[in-house]
Formats: C-alpha cells, sequence, structure tokens
C-alpha cells in the first residue's frame, strides 16, 4: 500500500494506491455552527471547510468504461450508431453536474452598519439527488443578517451553484447553504428557503407531477430570533 498526502484547494487529500480518500462522512453531516462553541472565526472557517469537503478526484476514462458497462448490463445495444457515444457524453454531463469550486468570496466592511436582512431571492438552481441521481431543481432565496462584513451579492448565487454541484438531499442541501452563509461571513443570523421539483418523484414512482417540495434552515448564534424568521419567510413568500 502507497500512501501520500497533499492539499488540493487548501483541503488536505490522502491518497491510497492512487486512489483519494474524502471525508464523505464530514460532506454528508449537516454542521450546525450554533452546536458548536462560538469562539470566533476559526471554528466558523473549519465549519465553512469542512461543509465544502475535498476536491472530487475524477478519472473521466474509468467512469466511462463503467457506464458503459451499466447500460450494456441493462440491455442497451452500444453498438447502435445512435448510442455509440451515450457513454461519453452521459460522464460528461455527470461529471458537469459535479463539478463544483468554492466561491472566492469578496466581503466589504459594513461601515453603515447595516443592520436588516440581506435577501436574495429565487436564485434557479440544480442538483441531482443522492438516491438516484436523478436532477431536481427549482430556486433557492437565501439570507443573512450582516456582522462586520458585507457579501457582494452575486456570491450569494456563487454558494448556491457550489452547494448544489454534488449528490444532495434537499434538506441537506438547505442546511448546509444556512451553515455555510453563518461561517462563512460570521453572520449573527442567516437563512435558505428551497422549493423544488424532484424528477425522481415526478417521472418515476408517484409521479406526482408539478409537487413542490419546499425546506427550511437556520443557522447562526440569533438563528432561534422569532422575528427575523418570520420576516425571512415573509421576504421569500415561500409557504412553511
Ligand atoms: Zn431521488
Amino acid at each position: 500500500m502507497t500512501a501520500t498526502h497533499h492539499e488540493k484547494n487548501g483541503h488536505p487529500v490522502t491518497h491510497i494506491n492512487g486512489h483519494a480518500v474524502s471525508h464523505l462522512s464530514a460532506r454528508a453531516t449537516a454542521l450546525r455552527p450554533t452546536d458548536l462553541p462560538l469562539n470566533g472565526a476559526a471554528t466558523s472557517a473549519s465549519v465553512a471547510e469542512q461543509i465544502a469537503g475535498d476536491a472530487p478526484q475524477v478519472d473521466l476514462q474509468a467512469a466511462q468504461r463503467a457506464a458503459a458497462a451499466f447500460l450494456q448490463a441493462l440491455g442497451l445495444d452500444l453498438q447502435n450508431e445512435e448510442l455509440r457515444e451515450t457513454p461519453a457524453r452521459m460522464t460528461q454531463a455527470f461529471a458537469e453536474l459535479f463539478d463544483g469550486h468554492p466561491p472566492r468570496l469578496t466581503t466589504f466592511p459594513n461601515d453603515e452598519g447595516y443592520d436588516e436582512l440581506v435577501l436574495a431571492r429565487a436564485i434557479p438552481f440544480r442538483t441531482v439527488c443522492e438516491h438516484h441521481l436523478l436532477p431536481f431543481s427549482g430556486v433557492a432565496h437565501v439570507a443573512y443578517l450582516p456582522g462586520e462584513r458585507l457579501l457582494g451579492l452575486s456570491k450569494l448565487a456563487r454558494i448556491v451553484e457550489f452547494l448544489a454541484a454534488r449528490p444532495q438531499t434537499q434538506e441537506r442541501l438547505t442546511r448546509q447553504l444556512a451553515d455555510y452563509l453563518a461561517a462563512e461571513l460570521t453572520a449573527p443570523w442567516a437563512g435558505a428557503v428551497l422549493e423544488a421539483e424532484h424528477t425522481c418523484m415526478t417521472l418515476r414512482g408517484v409521479r406526482a407531477q408539478g409537487s413542490k417540495t419546499v425546506t427550511t434552515a437556520l443557522a447562526g448564534p440569533l438563528r432561534a430570533d422569532p422575528q427575523h424568521r418570520a420576516e425571512f419567510l415573509a421576504m421569500t413568500g415561500a409557504q412553511s
């Protein structure tokens, strides 16, 4: 067995026999900054890093071979002219869906002392459900209460895009958005509401066409504040 260690995007990565070992449990666990001792930026930064996780190690050729084997096992004839390139296209499509990079978060000092919610409404997102690898998509409403720093507005959409670029459940994506915002900005309060349609529910299974799933998550030391919660939910227009 050979083991090597290096840093990728600032995160330690371990390779054992050429395979990257990532801390999937850290990525899969919804962490709440409010559950951790409030001892400042170091804790917040590590929460955001754990949510971000390690950059995935991608082997496109292996994925393409596996896609071909998978489709053949389902009885598809890959010698057929129309399907010949499908394993390659399928691989590219999934690689694109999982291609997320942590955004550089441009922040500005909150010199005017702005102390109301900053909300980005109806940010479109798409991801895939981790149970069926079928797409689900919809809109995200995200908000935070500024502390000492304000975030460049386009960055809220970048955070949504980044955390959606991996197999997800809607519940976890919502939780991660709120926690990531609160942690990265050391914001006293952050919230996320997602409204999404899941193709694993609309195209197969119960075929509940047009049904929307709505999830809410709040984070930060003031997460329980009923006034911010009520104001946020009213601003999003979401029913929850
Ligand atoms: Zn599913």
